[in-house]
Parts: structure tokens; C-alpha cells; sequence
């Protein structure tokens, strides 16, 4: 007996603690390449992002220690160059909403020939050439125009975001793809939306930000998929576990 316990508790010990250790000293910064055992806090909580399991909002450990990038930040930019590689050729069109400054850095740095970035506010980006005031509801630009759009975090903002994601579908190439992440219910089957809700402190606490309209639910890919896209849902925080991704945010892969 003993010599079966001294055979095996040693080595689950030794499993146990190397398991500990790769999780803790394993987080690799894809955009600045800092190293650390942990994350930083990011984000808030509030009563209504914990009731409904929101992934994509919250307060969690997800920060870059270095230079501040998220999960969601790192999601995107992970899935693009590590998973289809989307950074081996510059003869790309890509539109990307609201942008996030690490990934729109690293897109910048690459070079792809047409990038353009949507936002309400044009003022203070470094790269202004590139930065247009766009209307996701009416994109000024011909159909069958970009290889990728990205527009994450933007949709539980606009009401009616079936339009919304018409107008990306019709910007959209061929064979081409969006990623519109959202703040989405890991327990709700159902978006919950009320448009009578317009003051900003019940916006708040019924849809977990003051100028949101909605919290997507499980339903979020039947929504994508009315529209007109053809979605997948994919998950590689653990194919990909050195970057510190969120193991519940799943990417919404939507291809015209
Ligand atoms: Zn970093």
C-alpha cells in the first residue's frame, strides 16, 4: 500500500505543480510581447453583467500587465494571424469600425493596401488618413468591397442592428468575412432589448452600459444568420491558451 501511495502522490504532486506553473507563467503578450504569470483587472462589474453571465463585459483578470490589451483585443488579432493567417498577404481591403488601437497598430504595421477605419469621432487618431466618420446604417462604400470587416462592440448600440448588419453583409466580398463580436448572455436563450428604455442610469442597469440597447442572448447567431450570413462559432482560447484568452468567448465567424 504504502509503496502504491509513494508512486503515486509524487508524481500527481509533480503534475499538479508543473500544471500550476505553466498556467501561471505561460501568458505571452501577442502585440508587445511581455511575459508575466498574471493579468491585470479590467473592466466593471455590475448586478446585471453577473445575473446574466455576460462574456465580453465584466470585471475580470484579462489585462496585459505591459500595455493594457484585453481578451477581446487578443482574441481578434489571434484569430486573424495565427488561426487563417489573414497577415501573409498586404492585397487585403479591410473596414474596421470603431478600432481597436492594438489591433489597428499591428494592421497599420503590416500594411495592407486599402484599411479603413469607421468611427463617430475622427479627432486624435495618429493615423487620420486612414479614419472616416461612417454611419454603420448607411457605409458609403459599393457592394462586394472588403476582404474582412471588423465591427466589435458595436452592435448592442444601435437599435436596429438587423440593419446594421445587412449594410457590413453588402460591404462585404464574396468568400469574405466579418467578426461583429458583442457582449453576449452565457444564460439567456433570448436577446433582451426595450427600446422604451432611454435613460442612461436604466440603460445601465438593465443592459449593463448606459448607451447600450440590448444584451444578446444564445440567439445572437440565429440574428447573424437572418441577416444574411452564413456564421460559424468557433472557440481557440485553448488552442491558444499563451495569450491569456477568455476560455468563454467564442468568435462569430461571418462569411458572405
Ligand atoms: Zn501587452
Amino acid at each position: 500500500m504504502i509503496s502504491i501511495i509513494k508512486k503515486i502522490i509524487p508524481t500527481n504532486l509533480k503534475d499538479s505543480i508543473k500544471s500550476m506553473l505553466d498556467r501561471r507563467e505561460n501568458y505571452t503578450c501577442p502585440f508587445c510581447n511581455h511575459t508575466s504569470k498574471d493579468l491585470m483587472r479590467i473592466g466593471y462589474d455590475l448586478e446585471v453583467l453577473i445575473k446574466k453571465q455576460v462574456v465580453g463585459g465584466g470585471k475580470r483578470m484579462a489585462g496585459c500587465a505591459n500595455c493594457g490589451s484585453s481578451d477581446r483585443d487578443r482574441l481578434i488579432y489571434i484569430y486573424l494571424k495565427e488561426k487563417i493567417k489573414f497577415f501573409t498577404n498586404k492585397n487585403k481591403g479591410i473596414l474596421h469600425f470603431a478600432p481597436e488601437k492594438y489591433l489597428s497598430n499591428k494592421i497599420l504595421e503590416f500594411g495592407f493596401d486599402n484599411y479603413v477605419c469607421a468611427d463617430y469621432f475622427t479627432e486624435g487618431y495618429q493615423y487620420p488618413k486612414h479614419v472616416l466618420n461612417i454611419n454603420v446604417l448607411n457605409i458609403p462604400f459599393q457592394d462586394n468591397t472588403f476582404d474582412l470587416v471588423l465591427c466589435n462592440h458595436v452592435l448592442e448600440h444601435i437599435p436596429t442592428d438587423k440593419d446594421a448588419m445587412k449594410e457590413l453583409l453588402r460591404v462585404l466580398k464574396v468568400g469574405g468575412q466579418a467578426i461583429l463580436q458583442v457582449p453576449i448572455s452565457k444564460n439567456s436563450a433570448q436577446t433582451y432589448e426595450d427600446f422604451s428604455i432611454t435613460d442612461p442610469k436604466q440603460r445601465e442597469i438593465l443592459f449593463g452600459q448606459f448607451d447600450h440597447v440590448r444584451i444578446y442572448g444564445q440567439d445572437y447567431l440565429t440574428r447573424l444568420k437572418d441577416a444574411g450570413f452564413k456564421v460559424t462559432k468557433l472557440n481557440i482560447s485553448e488552442e491558444f491558451a499563451k495569450y491569456g484568452l477568455n476560455k468563454d468567448e467564442d468568435i462569430f465567424i461571418c462569411i458572405k
